[in-house]
């Protein structure tokens, strides 16, 4: 797995997930490797991206690690159409304001967090990664997407990931996005250094207020997320493991139309098509309780 891999998914998978991948993959090769064997020599060491000769379509043909790409039957993103009515608890977090650096990943804008801001899923712990964005969004809402979708990376300390997705529509500006959106770094593999905002060059962001629907941060207190779609997936990005818990809140927040438009002149049509449920449950909490 290459640094970019790690970097998109913000951490090294679990050791699990790796000897599991490990494992199927001389399995799925000993079974014969026909996709793998057949791709032609020259798009073996082509990059995986959005595009035709990159793109979601093939992933599974530009690397054996990426076999679940295509082969997985509990893939993300999804349809979310249906939900099964439940009564999930609310989901504590403990976001922090802290020091960021954002960069290009040349898939995504990507802003790595220290350690320290946390959410708890049943009853475990997941400490946030990093966070990144997807134009438009990856989950769709009985078929809809969204302009955009940020991405909330969270790890176990087993290795287990757990994603928080906040789906973006068009409409006010959020000034919760600022000091990303006046630092989007244009060149992929950069961190974009700031001048005169901290010593180490890195923003002071606070993710609280990027889940607030007007961004004032009591709007977030308790800080809990009471209103959520929640199924298992995986990454929606090779090499697509899966196991990953996703969390997607229920109510979008909104981005101005030239947020939006700033984001997409770098990264656009960054976003995996809605894969099968395949028999997973789809669940939605319905307690009302905020
Ligand atoms: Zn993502």
């Amino acid at each position: 797995m290459d640094t970019e891999v790690k970097s998109i998914t913000g951490c090294s998978l679990p050791h699990i997930a790796n000897a599991s991948i490990t494992m199927m993959c001389v399995l799925m090769c000993l079974t014969g490797c026909g996709k793998v064997a057949d791709v032609p020599s020259d798009t073996k060491k082509v990059e995986w991206g959005y595009e035709a000769k990159n793109g979601p379509q093939v992933w599974a043909q530009l690397s054996p690690e990426y076999f679940l790409c295509a082969e997985g039957r509990h893939q993300s993103p999804i349809d979310l159409v249906n939900p099964t009515p439940a009564k999930l608890p609310p989901i504590p977090y403990n976001y922090h304001p802290t020091n960021m650096n954002i960069r290009s990943t040349g898939h995504t804008i990507e802003v790595a967090c220290p350690e320290g801001s946390w959410i708890e899923v049943d009853g475990t712990r997941y400490q946030l990664l990093q966070f990144h964005f997807h134009a438009p969004s990856e989950h769709t809402v009985a078929g809809k997407p969204f302009e955009m979708e940020a991405h909330f990376v969270h790890k176990s300390e087993d290795g287990t990931l757990a994603v928080v997705g906040l789906l973006i529509g068009s409409g006010r500006h959020k000034v919760a996005f600022d000091p990303i959106w006046s630092h989007l770094p244009a060149v992929p593999g950069e961190t974009q250094r700031i001048e005169n905002v901290t010593e180490d060059g890195s923003l002071i962001v606070d993710p609280r207020f990027m889940f607030s629907l007007n961004d004032q941060v009591e709007d977030v207190a308790p800080s809990r997320f009471g209103h959520y779609y929640r199924y298992e997936g995986s990454l929606t990005t090779p090499p697509c493991s899966e196991g990953v818990q996703w969390i997607v809140l229920t109510t979008p927040v909104e981005m101005s139309e030239a947020q939006i438009a700033a984001f997409k002149a770098i990264i656009h049509d960054n976003t995996r098509p809605v894969q099968p449920l395949n028999g997973r449950k789809l669940l939605v909490n319905s307690t009302g309780d905020e």
